[in-house]
């Protein structure tokens, strides 16, 4: 596309419309406050605009709803398993593939298959359903990122990367209670940010070196390779295409959220080259997920999958959707709102810590803006801070990394508009910051507190009125 014209325009025509509802103020503080400030809790449709996360919350494409008509049902060796196999394969490489009903199941069978109590398993930072797979095992998720990842405001182009030298560290001094070390791509939690092909190449070298298989949390592979072309020497010539099998190259397994670059509302799958290891997998896959040509998912579900793991890959797709983000953050700049930097790529990180000085760790800073935000514009946004990681295995509590509140973006789902409403409401809430006041907890489940903890205003009120 020529350089001439600057509006972002959404590279697809809508043919399916869903309403959205407009809510006041009052009705939405009364919302909240039945969800016990929660916004996990609350009923969708109390929601405007839903930036709670990307992940299964996109629109399909008529292509990939044609191909949910095609669907095979057949409980075992169905065509749609084939169909989708092959687009696995082609794009991964990987020898077997095993669907699973979403990304957390691809963990559960793995980790439940390879890790034992005690063991480590490294990452550029695990997503929370990862750790917590891992913790259930008794094993340790341990986060090795580059130092870079934890100043916000430093910009940085694959702030994703994994720490080499403490990979190098870690194998060197506990090897043997290593079975494997991940990558995720982007990083999530680390602020969606990207990892360089360099830095998945060199940290395959490391582990090969070691005997330990490298597998890659594959949820925003396309996305990922998106950043290694814009970003990385060498890759301008590339197809995503390409540069997603080159990434994969370097790996010997991964697992996938398909809910998130498979463009699809329920879906993943595991993958890996080890003939042995994807034998248990198999059984295991049979024990909770189902037999292994359809795994917790229908026939056309697979199909859907198949078309969608390749539009994730359209380079105006790609560029569309990246763009939009770094439009968010550069209305965000001019508000002055610190966010993580630069953009990543399904979402934009706001640093709460930073923003709301006011606010100490223990009154949960994040989650106070996020409440803002929906009390303020009906806007749903994300927690990932000290509630989502505060509470310890041993039962204690400290600070996250950092405070942020990630507003991620649904695939092919909002126009330009609805991003332009969005800053608005953003800027307009920055304006207010110094009235924003913390939370505590007053209800707390033993695992993944963020999801139904109940919370209530530390002081009074989440916003305090004008003075
Ligand atoms: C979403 C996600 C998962 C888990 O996938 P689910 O489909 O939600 O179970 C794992 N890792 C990363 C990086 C993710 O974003």
């Amino acid at each position: 596309m020529p350089a001439r014209f600057k509006t972002i325009i959404e590279p697809f025509r809508i043919k399916t419309v869903e309403p959205i509802r407009h809510t006041t103020r009052e009705e939405r503080l009364e919302a909240l406050a039945r969800a016990g400030y929660n916004l996990f809790l609350l009923k969708a449709e109390d929601v405007l605009i839903d930036l709670l996360t990307d992940s299964g919350t996109g629109a399909m494409s008529s292509r990939q709803w044609a191909g949910m008509m095609m669907g095979d049902e057949s409980y075992a060796g169905a065509r749609s398993f084939y169909k989708f196999r092959d687009a696995v394969h082609e794009i991964t490489g990987f020898k077997h593939i095993i669907p699973t009903h979403q990304g957390r199941a691809a963990e559960r069978i793995l980790f439940g298959t390879a890790l034992k109590a005690g063991d480590i398993v490294p990452n550029n930072t695990h997503f929370d359903t990862t750790r917590a797979n891992i913790e259930y095992r008794g094993a340790i998720g341990l986060d090795i990122p580059i130092p870079e990842a934890h100043q916000p405001q430093l910009d940085h182009p694959f702030k994703g990367n994994i720490d080499l030298e403490k990979l190098e560290q870690v194998l060197k001094e506990n090897g043997e209670r290593v079975p494997m070390v991940m990558i995720t791509v982007t990083n999530n939690s680390g602020g969606g940010q990207p990892v360089s092909m360099a830095n998945i190449r060199s940290a395959s070298e490391i582990c090969h070196n070691h005997g330990v298989p490298l597998f890659i949390d594959a949820c925003r592979f396309a996305e990922n390779s998106w950043f290694i072309k814009t970003r990385e020497e060498g890759y301008s010539d590339k197809t995503p295409l390409a540069i997603a099998q080159e990434m994969f190259s370097y790996a010997d397994g991964c697992t996938m959220s398909a809910k998130k670059d498979g463009m699809v509302n329920i879906g993943g799958f595991l993958a890996m080259n080890n003939d042995e290891l994807a034998g248990h997998c198999r059984n295991m896959e049979i024990l909770g997920e189902g037999f292994p040509t359809y795994g917790g998912l229908a026939g056309y579900d697979l199909e859907a999958m198949a078309v969608g793991l390749f539009e994730a890959l359209e380079e105006d797709y790609l560029r569309y959707r990246i763009r939009s983000v770094a439009y968010v953050g550069e209305r965000m700049k001019v508000a002055g709102i610190p966010f993580v930097e630069p953009t990543g790529g399904h979402a934009v990180y706001i640093d709460a810590k930073t923003m709301l000085p006011h606010i100490p760790w223990h009154e949960y800073p994040a989650w106070a803006l996020s409440l803002a935000l929906y009390i303020e514009g009906g806007i749903r946004s994300v927690e990932i801070g000290s509630v989502m990681f505060g509470r310890q295995p041993d039962g204690s509590e400290k600070p996250a990394a950092m405070e942020l509140v990630r507003l991620a973006f649904p695939r092919r789902v909002y126009t330009q508009s609805h991003v332009d409403y969005l800053t608005e409401v953003l800027d307009y809430v920055s304006q207010q910051r110094a009235r924003i006041r913390g939370v505590k907890i007053v209800e707390e489940p033993p695992v993944l507190r963020h999801f139904s903890s109940r919370f209530a205003p530390a002081h009074g009120d989440i916003i305090l009125p004008e003075a």
